[in-house]
């Protein structure tokens, strides 16, 4: 198996791993940490790092609720860098050790995790029409906290449809307003640039405009502290 499973990496033993695990049971223990699976693949045989694993499921915040959650934890309120990433190494980890699976993190490389294209591998993201991932149910605003490995081969639900395929008005396209998207790809550059200067102030507080269009996006229930949360990282840091 490629890398190191939680026990051989010394980290502290959780639960008996259940004889039975299932897509449900992960589902259920996720939830209860204000996550979701958003997707799940399974690994070719033959695939270098993920050699060995039957499953990788794809973590993300579950909402509505998951910024109550977070808020409520040490990470958040102990005033030290990067809380989120710091709750989903806790996080992530503790469910990895107790379905003894491999926690890969979407920050603190390298190795940086191919985490666009295993989400595309789960059939639940799509690149949408402003190039930026779109999710069915988190729409715009998908993000992962993490993905677990699993060694078992799990029944994964079927996808839903793409939603952009019956998204007739395509407002994601129109809304941004310095047309950060306007040839199809994401103009970084361009967007933050704005959001230094004051008319930036909506895009900071509240999310993406573009983001915010989406009309999936719009009922996930992502809190805008949330999303100033990561506007700010994304100002500061450029991710
Ligand atoms: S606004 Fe419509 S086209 Fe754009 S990402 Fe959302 S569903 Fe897809
Ligand atoms: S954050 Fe605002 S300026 Fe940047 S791409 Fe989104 S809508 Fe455009």
């Amino acid at each position: 198996m490629a890398g190191r499973t939680p026990r051989a990496a010394g980290l502290e033993p959780g639960p008996a791993v259940p004889a039975q695990v299932s897509y449900a049971l992960v589902s259920r223990a996720a939830q209860a940490q204000a996550l979701d699976i958003l997707g799940g693949f399974h690994p070719e045989t033959d695939e270098k790092q993920l050699e060995g694993f039957g499953t990788v499921l794809l973590l993300g915040p579950r909402e509505p609720g998951f910024w109550g959650s977070f808020t409520q934890s040490r990470e958040y309120r102990d005033g030290t860098p990067n809380p989120m990433d710091r709750w989903s190494a806790r996080v992530l980890t503790g469910l990895a050790v107790a379905f003894n699976a491999q926690p890969f993190f979407p920050f603190g490389g390298p190795p940086y995790r191919p985490f666009y294209q295993w989400a595309l591998r789960t059939g639940r993201c799509h690149p949408s029409p402003i190039s930026l991932l779109v999710h069915d149910n988190a729409g715009l605003f998908v993000s992962f906290r993490g993905a677990l490995a699993l060694q078992q081969r799990l029944d994964l639900p079927p996808a839903p449809p793409n939603p952009c395929s019956a998204c007739t008005r395509k407002p994601c396209q129109s809304a941004c307003p310095v047309s950060a998207f306007e040839n199809g790809t994401y103009a970084v550059n361009k967007c933050q640039a704005y959001l230094a200067q004051p008319q930036g102030a909506a895009c900071m507080s509240q999310g993406c405009a573009a983001r915010r269009a989406c009309p999936v996006s719009a009922t996930y229930g992502r809190v805008a502290a949330q999303s100033a949360l990561h506007m700010q990282a994304f100002l500061t840091n450029g991710a």
